[in-house]
């Protein structure tokens, strides 16, 4: 015989699958001694197989609940429909998961036309008596027949308006008669059956109810977004009626044990005196604050607080518990683990853990990415959220949310800026010319480019909410266009780079909490995580952020974009057109100095931890004058002819520069570059060093690396400008020179390239592209595809693709560490700060990851998890 009935005193809160939350949590608290009103659960188990069997409930079932109900009756000294103690209960739905849209609550059920006599008599309140009846009329029509509930409600609206009484509770005793009898007619009109005077009919209707609106609309839409299953099923719990309506020592109410929003320690909750269950939601009357219950029934409220806090320390969670106190007696009626507001999960977590509740590893645990997410950048409120559909999606380049104006160019957005608008950067894609209409924008949107586009890696870097790759996109010199809608300049847009959507007008965001409470979980995180997570930054404000943020070094500062300044890229000009070895050399002179600053600042901004600085990368291509008139221009400023500057431009093109002049390869046609480079960060360390007391060792990380002898030459090449360098000083600096690896050959050939390298750093971007043979500015509409086909799980240049890419790093790891066991290995691709990179990474034997700033917060959280 299958058990379809539970008393509450059999259950446990791990039953949650067989009892629902509700009757799990009920059983668990009666366990606990708890004053909770008696009552029985009819399982998840009895609700399936009744809406497989035709919805009738067996006679198996109905035995049990009748059993139970004589248990009740026995536990309680009262029966359903006795004349002198009369058994009331409530009928509550409750599945695994809180699920609104299920069927709502039946109270007082077992009254009837002898019972109420019988309550009223024994309460000594007629008024009360008839109250609880027409409740129970108007709930059981509702809910159990589907009767619309105004019907009920215009009735008492009506009785109100003839006495001109404003609330419900200046209805007299005989008002609420005339309201039941009135009820009672709605009931023939409307279903042409009288009200249901037997209990137990009363409750196999309602059990009924509760059991087919598993499967009613409002529910299955629900289940359907939030991804819960159509198998669970509901559960009943049957339960003894206690009254909060009984008078001014009675009340009811719903208290949180800590503050949900902010999370500050302290019962948060509201109350009503003389009220019954959903009064205090329904808004008739306003509730006071849970605060000054103290005042109004001290007793109950420190028991009230007693148990709360008891009830914390058994479910280790914040808990949101339902009371009611009928003549001075509370009793429980609910509890559940309570919701929350990102900020309040982090506050408690941590409090929690410091007061004992939880220990360090549920406290790395229990914290989830959303949550560090809304503490580190804005979002936009959820409930102003939910009413508004997006005209423009794309991919999520970098999370946030932000409100502005559009504007199209750097300029327009700088202007806009210094007008004082919050402005939204919207353009076709971004480049290196951009940075300062990106810098003074609260968002990027752009049309093309993936999540490693230059949109992307600067917004990202900057902390700046980015949309990239929005396909629906058409931009034009004046206007954006989106099918029939088109965005102007000035256009007021909301972007959520958390989800890639892009809205028009304005959406509230929500208060953005401090990020405080994370400098204690760095600690904690970096005690379980495997390997360490630096960042990649080079300007000191981003170098700060990721210290704020808890990098425990920079694992890759790029100095290319530090050449792209104006008078930089002149000088820069000058050196890749200049004509003899001599006029390089005057001006790497100039640029050495330059740079030595450049370095000063980064070390002075890493304070000291780990830092890795990597040599010139990008295609000399990026630095040639674009059309003739830039080459009039600089023939101008670089007194040469147009013609000579013309001719050397011509000669240095590329058509795919990206697989050409670039990296270390410059550093094999130019070592003098490489060589002031290495040398401005030696002196900029040792100055720093003997500046700010600080231990430094530089580590110099070439790029683009194919070869052992390319390595070994340009190596030596530095190596030597760095000893002359060392030799005005007196003290010694150790420093290392590695390399990154970003290119298949260099997998390969680990081992030989091992034997002058001092580290290896995988560049995560090149070596996807080149593995896969995908253009990472090109991607997004190949990997769309992909991914929308299936062929692909997920973008690679987001999460580390595991057989191809990952397979290479195996190889280059093993191969390095086969001639240095020691070998320092990191990544600094932005792909593996994911989450699911993070899980394969994690069984690597690897140092650290880089990637940028806001992302190093995540990253150790879900490193420290792995790390459990
Ligand atoms: P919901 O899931 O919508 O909160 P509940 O089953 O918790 O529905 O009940 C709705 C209201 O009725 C709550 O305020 C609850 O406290 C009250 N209630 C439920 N059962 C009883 C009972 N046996 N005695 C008194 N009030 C009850
Ligand atoms: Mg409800
Ligand atoms: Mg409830």
């Amino acid at each position: 015989m299958t058990q379809w009935v539970y008393l509450f005193s059999e259950g446990s809160k791990e039953q949650k699958g067989l009892l629902g939350g509700k009757g799990a949590n009920l059983a668990e608290m009666t366990k606990l001694g708890l004053p909770v009103p008696t009552g029985f659960t009819v399982t998840t188990d009895a609700c399936l197989c009744y809406l497989n069997q035709g919805n009738v409930l067996t006679e198996e079932m109905k035995g049990q609940i009748i059993q139970a109900v004589d248990q009740l009756a026995e536990k309680t000294q009262k029966a359903f429909g006795d004349a002198e103690n009369p058994l009331l209960v409530s009928v509550r739905s409750g599945s695994k998961f809180s699920m609104p849209g299920m069927m709502d609550t039946v109270l007082n059920l077992g009254l009837n036309d002898q019972t109420v006599e019988t309550l009223a008599r024994n309460s000594q309140n007629e008024r009360f008596a008839y109250d609880c009846y027409r409740r129970l009329l108007q709930m059981f029509g509702d809910v159990v027949m589907g009767i619309d509930n105004q019907k009920f409600e215009s009735r008492i609206t009506a009785l109100k308006k003839v006495h001109q009484l404003e609330f419900d509770n200046e209805l007299t005793a005989e008002h609420w008669k005339q309201i039941v009898t009135e009820y009672k007619e709605i009931y023939r009109q409307n279903i042409q059956r009288e009200f249901p005077q037997d209990p137990i009919e009363q409750l196999y209707l309602a059990i009924e109810a509760v059991f087919g609106s598993w499967n009613n609309q409002r529910a299955k839409t629900y289940r359907r977004l939030h991804d819960i299953s159509d198998d669970l099923g509901t559960a009943v719990n049957i339960q003894e009626m206690v009254f909060g309506n009984f008078g001014e020592t009675s009340g009811t109410g719903v208290v949180f044990s800590r503050n949900p929003s902010t999370g500050e320690p302290g019962l948060f909750g509201e109350y009503l005196i003389n009220a019954q269950g959903e009064d205090v939601v329904a808004g008739v009357r306003t509730p006071k604050p849970i605060q000054t219950l103290a005042d109004d029934l001290p007793e109950q409220y420190q028991q009230l607080k007693t148990i709360c806090e008891n009830l914390e320390k058994h479910y280790k969670d914040m808990q949101d518990v339902e009371f009611t106190i009928e003549r001075e007696k509370l009793f429980i009626l609910q509890t559940r683990n309570g919701k929350r507001t990102s900020k309040a999960t982090i506050t408690i977590l941590l409090d929690m853990f410091n007061e004992g509740l939880i220990t360090e590893d549920e406290l790395v645990m229990r914290l989830e990415a959303k949550d560090l997410e809304a503490s580190l950048h804005p979002s936009f409120q959820e409930e102003t959220l939910k009413n508004r559909v997006p005209f423009l999606t794309g991919l999520a380049a970098s999370p946030g949310a932000a409100v502005g104006a559009a504007y199209f160019t750097a300029d327009s957005a700088t202007l806009a800026k210094a007008r004082g608008e919050k402005v939204i950067l919207v353009r076709e894609e971004t480049s290196p010319e951009d940075i300062e209409g990106i810098a003074v924008s609260e968002a990027v949107v752009t049309a093309r480019g993936g999540m490693t586009s230059h949109a992307a890696v600067v917004a990202r870097g900057m902390g700046i909410c980015s949309v990239v790759g929005c396909e629906a996109l058409t931009m034009e010199e004046d206007q954006g266009i989106v099918g029939g809608e088109t965005i102007q300049e000035g256009t007021i847009l909301s972007v959520d780079g958390t989800t890639g959507s892009v809205y028009f007008g304005e959406i509230s965001l929500e208060e953005l909490s401090n990020t405080v409470a994370l400098d204690d979980l760095h600690e904690i995180w970096d005690r379980h995580a495997k390997f360490q997570v630096r960042a990649n930054a080079e300007t000191p404000k981003d170098i700060e952020t990721a210290m704020a943020l808890g990098a425990t070094g920079i694992g890759l500062a790029r100095t290319e974009h530090m050449f792209f300044e104006k008078s930089r890229l002149l000088q820069f000009r000058r050196l890749i057109l200049a004509d003899s070895l001599n006029e390089r050399l005057e001006v790497l002179k100039h640029l050495k100095q330059v740079q030595k600053d450049d370095f000063k600042f980064i070390y002075q901004a890493a304070q000291g931890k780990a830092t890795t600085i990597r040599l010139l990368d990008p295609p000399l291509h990026e630095f040639l004058p674009k059309n003739n008139d830039e080459c009039r221009e600089v023939a101008k400023d670089l007194g040469k002819t147009f013609n000579e500057v013309k001719r050397k431009t011509d000669n240095l093109a590329e058509t795919n520069p990206m697989l050409g002049f670039r990296g270390l390869r410059l550093g094999v046609a130019y070592p003098e570059i490489y060589q002031m480079q290495g040398e401005a960060i030696i002196e900029a360390a040792y100055e720093v060093m003997n500046e700010q007391g600080y231990e430094i060792q530089p580590e110099i990380m070439i790029p683009f690396t194919i070869d052992a002898e390319e390595f070994a030459r340009v190596r030596e090449s530095i190596e030597t400008a760095i000893q002359t360098s060392l030799a005005q000083y007196e003290q010694e600096i150790n420093y290392q020179i590695g390399t990154m690896i970003e290119i298949p050959r260099a997998c390969l050939v680990a081992d030989q390239i091992a034997k002058y390298a001092d580290f290896f750093s995988f560049g995560t971007n090149d070596l996807t592209q080149m593995v896969l043979g995908l253009s990472r500015d090109d991607s997004p509409r190949i990997v769309t595809q992909y991914l929308e086909a299936g062929i692909m799980q997920d973008d690679p240049f987001q999460v580390l693709d595991e057989d191809g890419v990952g397979a290479m790093m195996k190889i280059a790891i093993e191969k390095g560490r086969q001639v240095k066991p020691d070998l320092k290995i990191g990544i600094c691709g932005e792909a593996a700060a994911h989450p699911k990179s993070i899980a394969f990474l994690n069984q690597l034997p690897i140092n650290y990851i880089s990637c940028s700033p806001f992302r190093i917060p995540q990253a150790k959280m879900t490193l420290a998890q792995h790390g459990v």
